[in-house]
């Protein structure tokens, strides 16, 4: 087993630690899931779903088009009546039986979580997935208890709900979405992203083996176009959305003046606050694991740090030598820190955002790791010299590159922080109640962590402000969204 050295750290050595692919089923080939059954789309069409970290082919999978779009709201809509007529218990029971199935299944789709979208396996294995399942326990609990999420009012189920992921977290945002709609009995067509199909379509395999009723959930795939046909269906009655702010904005427009009821969950730029007094060591991991954690795929990732300037010089220096230590390569090895970037779209965004940043001025630095040939890869980078106006402090970049800046006092970074046209979360690290309990009324963000960042949790919203979004999802807060009131 060859032994690789981390060139910053001269005495330091790791054994790749891959994970096994063995009694990993991915078919060669995959249909659409309408109406309880994997059926061919109307068009014979498919498109290929590739490995970001070796540019191989995984799959084909099912191209849906308007007809297939059709077919699958129909089997939505045909089975509203009974889903929503069922014994809230009963429809608990399904969505349990969801969640256990996806933690008896968990190292499989761990696995084909990495190998489809990228990511390192520790975060498919320790995050993604059990969050994936908690989310489905959370709500199956709810389903009979509307009663009391909503006291004296009675919640009634919208209809058919359409429902497009990104894939960033594919199968934790299908079940973000699936679960609280499920359990407030609507049914449901949902179309995972075009780079990370997998996850969602093994979800099928499940949801199928659950016994739920035929066409209460319908899973297509394709790109933005047939996300677009879900969106401009007219027999469709609300859109839940998680995506890019560009295309959240589409949606809105698509929408406006339909019946159709709506949630947006979109990009983000957070800002991540250091205080001089914070626990500096803690901080900086977590500001490791605020911009690097996924590759920097995470629309609350904190990219923009704000330190106060007594501890800057110690700060950057710590972060550099963090950053360092940081393994980029293969998805499927347990040490691996930072996978690969998800598509090769993606990988040209971020240089470009890295280019800009250069020649507008900032001073970078990026750790001198050894990127695979194959694939596509980004190693950690950062920036310094910035001010408000850089471009790359104000747009999302959606990678592992961090914007930095100073500040001297609360107010001057309260006005820094919420200088953006986002407002989806927000990280404060410092030793006092006092200031958290200050910040967290001035910060416009939907969440804000205190010395800690990304904590995620099936119980807690989360939903953004600004061009952020709106509605929220998680928590009693997320069965909202999905019931109107007599
Ligand atoms: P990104 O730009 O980061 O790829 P997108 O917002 O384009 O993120 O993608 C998120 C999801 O939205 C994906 O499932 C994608 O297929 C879908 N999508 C893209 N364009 C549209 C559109 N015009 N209408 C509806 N869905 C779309």
């Amino acid at each position: 087993m060859t032994k690789r050295k981390n060139p910053f750290a001269a005495s330091w050595t790791y054994e790749p630690a891959p994970e096994s692919t063995d009694h990993i089923q991915i078919k060669k080939k995959y249909d659409l899931f309408i109406n309880g059954e994997f059926i061919k789309p109307q068009n014979n069409k498919y498109f290929e779903t590739v490995n970001p970290a070796n540019d191989e082919k995984i799959a084909e999978v099912a191209l849906a088009e308007s007809e297939d779009v059709n077919k699958a709201v129909k089997a939505a809509r045909n089975a509203f009546k009974g889903w929503s007529a069922l014994e809230p218990k009963e429809r608990g029971k399904y969505i349990y039986r969801i969640a256990r199935l996806i933690q008896e299944r968990a190292r499989e789709f761990a696995v084909i979580e990495s190998l489809d979208g990228g990511k390192p396996i520790r975060e498919s294995r320790d995050i993604d997935i059990p969050l994936a399942a908690n989310h489905f326990f959370y709500y199956a609990g709810w389903a009979d208890k509307l009663e009391y999420a909503f006291p004296n009012r009675k919640a009634k189920p919208l209809g058919v709900a359409g429902q497009i992921i990104p894939w960033n977290f594919p199968l934790l945002m299908a079940a973000w979405k699936l679960a609280p709609a499920l359990a407030t009995g609507n049914t449901v067509v949902l179309k995972p992203a075009e780079t990370t199909p997998l996850t969602a379509l093994k979800l099928a395999e499940i949801i199928r083996d659950s016994g739920i009723p035929k066409g209460v959930v319908n899973i297509i795939t394709g790109a933005g176009k047939t996300g677009a046909e879900i969106v401009n269906h007219p027999d469709i009655d609300k859109i839940s959305f998680t995506g890019s702010t560009a295309v959240g904005k589409y949606i809105q427009k698509a929408v406006a003046g339909t019946p159709k009821k709506i949630t947006l969950e979109l990009g983000g730029k957070s800002a991540n606050i250091i205080f001089e007094d914070a626990a500096i060591d803690q901080a900086v991991n977590g500001v490791i694991d605020a911009i690097f954690f996924n590759q920097g795929h995470v629309c609350c990732a904190g990219s923009r740090l704000f330190i106060q300037e007594s501890v800057a010089d110690t700060v950057i220096q710590k972060l550099k030598d963090r950053m360092s230590t940081l393994i980029v390569g293969d998805p499927l090895d347990k040490n691996t820190d930072i996978g690969a970037i998800n598509s090769k779209r993606q990988l040209k965004t971020i240089e470009n955002y890295i280019k800009i940043g250069i020649n507008e001025g900032g001073e970078i630095y990026q750790t001198d790791c050894k990127l695979p040939k194959k694939g596509n890869w980004c190693a950690p980078t950062l920036f310094l010299n910035l001010s408000q106006s850089h471009k790359i402090v104000q747009e999302e970049i959606f990678g592992p590159v961090l914007a930095i800046q100073t500040f001297r006092t609360i107010d001057e970074v309260v006005e820094k922080a919420n200088n953006t046209p986002y407002g989806l979360a927000a990280g404060v690290w410092t030793q006092k109640g006092a200031k958290i309990f200050y910040l967290t009324q001035k910060l416009k963000a939907g969440v804000i962590w205190a010395n800690t960042f990304n904590k995620f949790d099936a119980t807690s919203p989360f939903g953004g402000y600004k061009e952020s979004g709106f509605g929220r999802e998680g928590g009693l807060h997320g069965l909202k969204p999905y019931v109107k009131f007599e």
